[in-house]
Formats: C-alpha cells, sequence, structure tokens
C-alpha cells in the first residue's frame, strides 16, 4: 500500500511535536512534550539531545496511535526545528560530548567581539548574509571544541559529528547511518557559503572548525535516508527538512518574490521572499536561504521583532489590565477615536532598522480620558507599527535587487494571528492584503509539504500553493493620509525614546 500521509516532527525550543497530515494538508493527529530547559550560569541555555531524541520519538508514537492509522499510511517523514542549536556528537556511538548549546546562549558574547574588533564582519556578511552574533552556530561549536577536553583531537581524527537539531535527530532516526542538514539550516550556522551553497573553507578556518565535523548539505526537498522500523514499526524516509521560519515560508506557500510570511507569537519573525540574489541588507537585516529545491536557491531576508505578544503577556501578567490575550480584541475595537496613544514596546531596545540596544518602552500620547482599552489597543498596533518598519527596510533593501521588489502579500499565522481587529489594523497600516491560512500550523505543515514533495505526493511547488488553504483575507482599507499620520505619530513616539 503506498503511503497517503506525511509525519512532520517539529521540534522546537520549548516543545517538541508531532503532527500527522493528510495529502490535502489536514493534520489529522498530533503529540507533544514539553522540552526541559537547562540553565547553567547566567546568559547560558542548553538541551540535553537525548531529552530532544527521546520526546521525538514519544510523539511520533503518539500521533501515529492517536490518528488511528497503521505506519504503512505515512509516506514519509519531514523534519523542522529551532535553528541555530548546535549538537556535538560521537561518530561511532552516537551520544552527545556535552548539552546543546541553544540559540538563545550569550556565552559566545565575547569571542563574537573579539572577531568583530579583527575586522571580521565584512567577510562573514558577504559570505553569509548573517551577522557576527552568538546567536548563530559558529561560535558554539567553536566553544566546545576549545573548552571540552580532548575534543578538538578528536575533531580532527573524524571521530566527532557536529549537527543543529535537524542533524542530529536524522542521525538517530537512520540509526547513525546518515550525517546530512539541509541548506536552509546550514544558512544559519555562519559557515555556509550562500553564492557557493556548500560549507567555506575560509570560514571554517576563521572559527577554527575542522571540515570533517559538518553534515553533508542537501536540498530541503531530498532523500535524506530512511527511519528505522524502530520507531514507527516500518521503515519510512526522511524526505523533507528546513529550519522553523523556513519551513513556514514554504507552510505559507510563499513562492513568488515579494510575498513576506510573518509569525506572531512571544515575538515576530518575518521573512520576505527575494528570489534568485541574495542581495545583502542596508538596514542589518538577515539575507538567508529561503529553500532550495533541485540544487536551485531562492533567498528571503529575515526581519524580527523581539516584543509582539509578549507586550500582551505584559498587559495581562504585568500591569494586570487584562484577564487573557484574546480580550485584547474586543478592547481594542471598543477604544475611544483612532488614537493618539502610542506604546511602544522597546523592553530589550529596539532592533530593526533603529538597533538601539539602550532604548526602552514608552507609552505616549496620554490624556485624561486614556483608559484600559486605549492601552491596550496601542499595544496591538505597536505590532503593526513595528510590522511596518520590518516591511519600510525590506522594501529598501528589496530595490536594490536588479530589477527592484515590491513587497505584495503578507501571510501571517502564531497566536496572534487569530486576532482579527489586530490583522485589519496590520492590512491597514502596512497597505498591503493580509492573508490568514485555514492551517495554522505552518511550521509543521511545512515540513510536510517538503517530505510529499519529495515523496511525490506534491506534483510541485504549485500544487503546494494550491494545498495552501485561505481563512481570512483582509484588505487595506484606511484612506492614504490616516494611514500616513498615524505613522507618523508612531516615528515620533519611537524618537522620543531613541538614546543616540
Ligand atoms: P510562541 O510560539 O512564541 O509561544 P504563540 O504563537 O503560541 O507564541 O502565541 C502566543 C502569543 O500570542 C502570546 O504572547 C499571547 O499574548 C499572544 N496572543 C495569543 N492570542 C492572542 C489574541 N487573540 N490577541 C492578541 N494576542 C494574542
Amino acid at each position: 500500500m503506498a503511503g497517503t500521509h506525511v509525519l512532520a516532527i517539529d521540534q522546537g525550543t520549548t516543545s517538541t511535536r508531532a503532527i500527522l497530515f493528510d495529502a490535502a494538508g489536514q493534520p489529522v493527529a498530533t503529540a507533544q512534550r514539553e522540552l526541559r530547559q537547562f540553565y547553567p550560569q547566567a546568559g547560558w541555555v542548553e538541551h540535553d539531545p537525548e531529552d530532544i531524541w527521546r520526546d521525538a520519538q514519544v510523539v511520533c508514537r503518539g500521533a501515529l496511535e492517536r490518528s488511528g492509522l497503521d505506519a504503512a499510511a505515512i509516506a514519509a517523514i519531514g523534519i523542522t526545528n529551532q535553528r541555530e542549536t548546535a549538537v556535538l556528537w560521537d561518530r561511532a556511538t552516537g551520544a552527545p560530548v556535552m548539552n546543546a548549546i541553544v540559540w538563545q546562549d550569550r556565552r559566545t558574547a565575547a569571542l563574537c567581539r573579539d572577531l568583530k574588533a579583527d575586522g571580521a564582519e565584512e567577510m562573514v556578511r558577504a559570505r553569509t548574509g548573517l551577522l557576527i552574533d552568538p546567536y548563530f552556530s559558529a561560535t558554539k561549536l567553536a566553544w566546545m571544541l576549545e573548552h571540552l577536553p580532548g575534543a578538538r583531537t578528536r575533531a580532527e581524527r573524524g571521530e566527532l559529528c557536529f549537527g543543529t537539531v535537524d542533524s542530529w535527530l536524522l542521525y538517530r532516526l537512520t540509526g547513525g547511518r546518515v550525517h546530512a542538514t539541509d541548506a536552509s539550516n546550514a544558512s544559519r550556522t555562519l559557515l555556509f557559503n550562500l553564492q557557493t551553497q556548500d560549507w567555506d573553507g575560509d570560514l571554517l578556518d576563521l572559527f577554527a572548525i575542522p571540515q570533517s565535523l559538518l553534515p553533508e548539505v542537501r536540498d530541503n526537498a531530498a532523500d535524506f535516508g530512511i527511519a528505522d522500523a524502530s520507531l514507527l514499526g516500518r521503515p519510512i524516509p526522511v524526505t523533507g527538512m528546513a529550519g522553523d521560519q523556513q519551513a513556514a515560508t514554504v507552510g505559507q506557500a510563499c513562492f513568488e518574490p515579494g510575498m513576506i510570511k510573518s509569525t506572531y507569537g512571544t515575538g515576530c519573525f518575518a521573512l520576505l521572499n527575494i528570489g534568485a540574489e541574495p542581495v545583502l541588507s542596508g538596514h542589518r537585516l538577515l539575507t538567508t536561504l529561503a529553500y532550495r529545491f533541485d540544487g536551485v536557491p531562492t533567498f528571503a531576508i529575515e526581519g524580527s521583532i523581539f516584543v509582539a505578544g509578549a507586550a500582551i503577556q505584559w498587559l495581562r501578567d504585568g500591569l494586570r489590565i487584562i484577564s487573557d490575550a484574546p480580550s485584547s480584541e474586543r478592547l481594542a475595537a471598543d477604544a475611544r477615536g483612532t488614537g493618539g496613544v502610542y506604546m511602544v514596546p522597546a523592553f530589550t531596545g529596539l532592533g530593526a532598522p533603529y538597533w538601539d540596544p539602550d532604548a526602552r518602552g514608552a507609552l505616549t500620547g496620554l490624556t485624561r480620558d486614556t483608559g484600559v482599552a486605549e492601552v491596550v489597543r496601542a499595544a496591538l498596533e505597536a505590532v503593526a507599527y513595528q510590522t511596518r518598519d520590518l516591511m519600510e527596510a525590506m522594501r529598501a533593501d528589496a530595490d536594490c535587487l536588479s530589477g527592484g521588489l515590491t513587497p505584495h502579500t503578507l501571510r501571517v499565522d502564531g497566536g496572534m494571528a487569530e486576532n482579527d481587529w489586530l490583522m485589519q489594523f496590520l492590512a491597514d497600516m502596512l497597505g498591503v492584503p493580509v492573508e490568514r491560512p485555514a492551517v495554522t500550523e505552518t511550521t509543521a505543515l511545512g515540513a510536510a509539504f517538503l517530505a510529499g514533495l519529495h515523496a511525490g505526493l506534491y506534483s510541485g511547488r504549485t500544487a503546494l500553493a494550491e494545498a495552501w488553504r485561505l481563512d481570512r483575507r483582509f484588505e487595506p482599507r484606511l484612506d492614504e493620509r490616516e494611514r500616513a499620520a498615524l505613522y507618523a505619530g508612531w516615528q515620533d513616539a519611537v524618537r522620543r525614546v531613541r538614546t543616540g
């Protein structure tokens, strides 16, 4: 019997999930486990790779069991994962050499400062599209080789494997037979050259990383090997893989240059598809691989907002002026007038395009009749204004592409995308339609799309775009003058909190 379903493993920072999708892209069963976090010192964050592997197996079995299907119904497995998190393990035994160093971990801040002081950033940026920052994997791996006794010697002898979480899971799923990654995860390491689409010898030298540690880089929809029968009772091919934000881009079927996917959770991650040319950002946004099919790369500009849903959490848990996040929608709709009250949620500084880490938040434009509704509305509006800031930066970068490019559609997901009032205001503020999909589990869906593509469940990108289904489209309806006036008010509020 040919498989009709795809199993997506979504290994995130705080939990591991498996979702079984049918060929129409509908989720039929889900299982999830919270992931243990380790904070050995201030600024350090670790995960136990064995926890990750155990949880992945448990949720795969759980999802299959809940579906009531036989394992033979699964045509393929797709993997998506928290990006940049570094794992180092023994090639012979598969045992981790230490805990995984998580993307949030800042232990390599001093090393990054030294590399920048040595003038390395320009070369790194030109080759990888990224910045020198502890966030990315290379300095985490360098730290392991430096601090674990014998690690460098063993690495040089070819006895160790490095990988991000995708590679780690694949290695275990295939019983240690395959040490590979995909181009999107590779593009987040600081070791991958966007132009050559391969590991870069100069970058390996810069970070003192032996080449033998690295996984082989494959397309996002590719043959990644066979998951052992020990997982689900039958061998199942792994045919799709992508980092979480890139998987969401695929799950949102953002296959045309000019399409943006934006995920609104605690923070917000937006990726603009810029097509075949990896143009570097003039606003310190990142250039990254969006996806690679048949060896042909498509690139994206990525921008993030530190505080999105977190501002609503603060209203709920800090100020205690709302009882739950969804109630923000009704309050915003009830607020008086079109505002004048602005919240700049620069709780941890301002990100793109301001890059002011010392800025702090503010509420401006308060009057005697400002109430809870107006403050809540200002918090929601801030999400839209920050997206507009990102989009203006993306627009300016996209202008530098040969032929130029205009961002034209925003596809949204994440917890905040449920808020209709916010989605309408977002469309109004951006002046482009905002599309919310029927399936909001876009990260897992993207992994399923990729795996299904290579397994033959979908004939190509067009078929994936057809499998993506709209829940609701929000058209911009604010007139241009009002839109400009509201945004000017935001920019004025931002000016008040900037330190530089
Ligand atoms: P994460 O994956 O970062 O944990 P989620 O995608 O689960 O985030 O979204 C949760 C965030 O979205 C929370 O910060 C919450 O305050 C916010 N949120 C959830 N529902 C709504 C809503 N209806 N309106 C506004 N904010 C919401």
